[in-house]
């Protein structure tokens, strides 16, 4: 089985693609990470690949994107399935994720659409937080009790990304929208989508997402 996971930020995807790939035999697929992990390589795609995303800030291009699945394909084993999370991002895209599954001869199944309400991805990612000097990561209320309390490992001032805060999280939310809301509804139309209520409790969100594709 071979599955795309997208859904708008906080909406716990990559806690879902674990979770599938550990029921279902998949290779986890966080094209976030991919695109780091090959940035940090010594080649001369990696040097190219760290200059864009980590000095020039910019996005990648489309076909970077499928370069780096189709290396990572290729070195999965036929045995094993694959559930790519974060990508396409937007339409321009689509071709060249469908061609890296293509020539790893391999169709995807479904489209699993994660969805919560723009109100719970600023609640659930507002109260991120991380130390400054350690970098640990913390969950407002939990691990910490306020922006202002300091590292219980390390003593060091707690921070928060600016992605993370309400401002930055309603900005990539528009992105969302805008770019990837349409390519969900151009799979909605093959009828590939699975749309989940992401508000509910993981075990329970994860339960609906197997019981619809068996
Ligand atoms: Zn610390």
């Amino acid at each position: 089985m071979n599955l795309i996971i997208l859904g708008p930020q906080g909406c716990g995807k990559g806690t879902q693609a674990e979770m599938l790939a550990k029921k279902f035999n998949l290779v986890h697929v966080d094209i976030g990470k991919e695109l780091r992990q090959a940035a940090a390589e010594k080649s001369s795609f990696g040097r190219k690949l760290n200059k864009i995303v980590n000095h020039e800030k910019k996005l990648v291009s489309d076909r970077i994107i499928e370069k780096v699945l189709q290396r990572k394909f290729k070195n999965i084993p036929k045995s094993k399935g694959i559930v790519l999370d974060g990508s396409p991002r937007r339409v321009e895209q689509i071709d060249e994720v469908e061609g890296a599954f293509r020539s790893a001869r391999r169709a995807i199944d479904k489209v699993i659409f994660i969805n919560i309400p723009a109100r719970e991805s600023i609640k659930r990612i507002s109260r991120r937080f991380h130390c400054s000097q350690c970098q640990k990561n913390f969950v407002l209320g939990k691990g910490i009790k306020s922006a202002k309390s300091q590292c219980p490992a390390c003593g060091g001032n707690v921070e928060q990304r600016e992605d993370d805060t309400p401002e930055g999280i309603r900005k990539r939310l528009n992105i969302f929208q805008k770019d990837t809301i349409p390519v969900l509804k151009i799979y909605e139309k093959n009828g590939m989508i699975l749309e989940i209520n992401g508000r509910n409790a993981v075990e329970k969100v994860f339960r609906k997402i197997v019981k619809n594709l068996g």
